[in-house]
């Protein structure tokens, strides 16, 4: 039996967290971020945060790590290596218009960090690192950077980061006073910090990585790039690091089924990929 103590108390927290889920939904709107291209990604999405919103966040917490590596000394040390990253890039922003139009006119930035990690992201808004780690250990081919900035970029598209965000500021939400979930100067500070958690800390979902994997293959295909690069990719990823997993794996789960996807999918976009080298 619960003691009766707890009631006064039980109660209005009860009913705070039922007015705010009232409110969170009635802000929650779908979306469509992506057109399907030939991959035929269409699922709809519920968003909390605004573009907006999560894109200055990003900002803020892209400037706070590349300020950190350069701290390090580990920013873009190698002029060579940060020219092939920015020409793969160069390659495949341009082809994000088969996903959505304004996308080849965002702010998009990529930085080489140098790191022994084995790992890439790319925050909402196309702010993208490629670390060392990446390049060195997998002695990555041109045709799988463009598979991992591909897939990194199709997340950005998608903008699973703004979903997975509005997911966490909903819980957020749930669990803490409507003063500080809901503005009065927390606000921006907590999205930032969602933001960097989703690209550091939180595991992708086996949706949104299904979904990146396959705009991934086409973009790359559509930037002149081998899409089968993708499956050579992902299994140099699982050799690589023996008992310690590259950490690019611990915010990408990657199941068994993954090899099957990558596969049938560039088989899909050949076309695309012979049609862009024609050219
Ligand atoms: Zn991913």
């Amino acid at each position: 039996m619960k003691p009766m103590s707890k009631l006064p108390w039980a109660l209005p927290r009860a009913f705070t967290l039922a007015m705010l889920s009232a409110l969170a939904l009635a802000s929650c709107q779908t979306v469509q971020t992506t057109q399907p291209g030939a991959v035929g990604v269409e699922r709809q999405q519920s968003m909390l945060l605004s573009s907006a919103q999560v894109d200055k966040s990003a900002v803020q917490a892209y400037q706070q790590e590349i300020k950190k590596a350069a701290g390090k000394n580990a920013l873009d040390r190698d002029a060579a290596q940060v020219a092939r990253v920015k020409s793969i890039a160069q390659r495949l922003i341009p082809a994000t218009a088969a996903f959505r139009p304004d996308a080849p006119r965002w702010a998009w930035e990529v930085h080489v960090v140098t790191s022994g990690d084995v790992n890439a992201w790319c925050m909402p808004g196309g702010k993208m690192a490629v670390y060392t780690g990446l390049i060195d250990k997998l002695k990555i081919t041109d045709d799988e950077m463009a598979a991992v900035m591909g897939h990194e970029i199709a997340h950005a598209l998608r903008e699973h980061g703004r979903e997975r965000a509005s997911q966490a500021y909903a819980q957020a939400i749930g669990v803490q006073l409507i003063g500080a979930a809901l503005g009065l100067g927390g606000t921006e500070m907590q999205v930032a910090q969602i933001v960097t958690d989703i690209t550091f800390n939180l595991p992708n979902s086996r949706e949104h990585e299904v979904e990146a994997d396959r705009i991934g293959v086409e973009l790359a295909a559509r930037a002149g790039y081998d899409p089968r690069a993708a499956v050579t990719l992902w299994q140099k990823m699982g050799q690589v690091g023996g008992a310690a997993p590259p950490q690019f794996l611990s915010t990408h789960p990657s199941p068994q089924n993954r090899q099957k996807d990558l596969t049938d999918y560039a088989a899909r976009v050949m076309p695309l990929y012979e049609g862009a080298r024609k050219r």
